[in-house]
């Protein structure tokens, strides 16, 4: 009930868009998530503000969303508001070795932009599929780089719509997780510092990076990335493959045969078939190896 009168209140008032029920399957890379009770694509700072102190004073819970490329969402939907940091929030601007990125920007955008202008330490975002906002909350990273280490600072607005400016050292970085994780701030933007390199050297590597995510992930299929994050010294993909996971399947939902440590979706797989092929594949390692595999994958949503 409050979600319908949320809905009716803010939808006069929001730039962006705002729908009811809309399908999570179609803001996900997964292809998979029932419906978001509401959903809003706000359109600049000033309509997030205003989603999140209507979503206080109504009462109703909020989860953001970035390309949706690292989130399970449960079959029975999201209650409450759902918030896309996309195209709204997605200005991009270079100032010397400085680049100031909206949460919304996609990674491809961000490194293209970097090579452009002749800087460096962006290459490894090459084919890394999501959002500044989402890269920078779960550290995204790739080849010994992570996003940490390129960030200065971050802008983020609170449950009670105020912005927050956070610089790098306040950010708590590890391994795929950064002190936002769990926190209530939403990312609306980035600076991000590089360093001065030639352009041909950096398109080099970020078409290499290329090739070999190519090669090697399982793109053809609707997945979500790594399900897994490798444990201390060890690759998630290898003890999942030599406890012979690869190729299981439980409805649409498959162990890679291309690479262990993703799940394809092979086409209308549900939530719970996946939640149930990762809890199959935690025990075959956990059984083989003793080692209790932690998920990279968030899960959102009712379940
Ligand atoms: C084919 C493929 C390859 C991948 N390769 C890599 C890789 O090499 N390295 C790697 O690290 N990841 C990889 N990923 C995972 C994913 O792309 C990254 O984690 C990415 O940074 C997630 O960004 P997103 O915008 O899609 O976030 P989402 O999946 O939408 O959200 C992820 C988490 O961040 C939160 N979030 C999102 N946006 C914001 C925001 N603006 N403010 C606050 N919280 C927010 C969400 O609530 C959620 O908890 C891959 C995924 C795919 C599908």
């Amino acid at each position: 009930m409050s979600a319908l009168k949320f809905f009716s209140r803010v939808s006069g008032l929001l730039r962006g868009k705002i729908r009811l029920g809309e399908p999570m399957s179609l803001h996900t890379s997964w292809k998979i998530g029932g419906p978001a009770e509401v959903f809003a694509e706000p359109r600049g700072i000033d309509d997030l503000v205003l989603l999140m102190k209507y979503a206080r004073r109504y009462g109703l819970p909020l989860t953001v969303i970035g390309a949706g490329t690292n989130i399970l969402v449960s079959d029975g939907g999201i209650s409450g508001i759902v918030v896309k940091v996309g195209g709204g929030l997605a200005d991009l601007k270079l100032d010397g070795s400085l680049v100031t990125a909206g949460g919304g920007v996609r990674l491809a955008r961000l490194a293209s932009a970097a090579r452009d202008a002749g800087l460096g330490k962006f290459e490894f975002l090459a084919g890394i599929p999501g959002t500044v906002g989402g890269a920078v909350v779960m550290n995204a990273g790739a080849n010994g780089s992570s996003v940490g280490d390129l960030v200065a600072g971050v802008t983020c607005v609170d449950s009670a719509g105020d912005i927050i400016r956070l610089d790098r050292g306040r950010l708590n970085w590890g391994y795929r997780s950064s002190g936002l994780q769990g926190s209530d701030l939403i990312v609306v933007e980035a600076v991000f510092e590089g360093i001065p390199r030639e352009r041909e050297l950096i398109a080099r590597d970020m078409e290499k990076y290329l090739n070999s995510r190519n090669s090697s992930q399982p793109l053809e299929y609707p997945n979500s990335g790594s399900i897994f994050k490798n444990p201390p010294g060890g690759f998630a993909g290898k003890l999942i493959q030599e406890a012979g996971c690869r190729g299981m399947r439980i409805g649409g939902a498959q162990v890679s045969e291309k690479h262990a440590n993703f799940i394809v979706n092979l086409g209308g797989a549900k939530s719970g078939e996946v939640l149930e092929l990762i809890s199959a594949v935690r025990d075959r390692v956990l059984e083989k190896y003793g080692i209790s595999l932690e998920m990279e994958v968030k899960v959102l949503g009712r379940h």
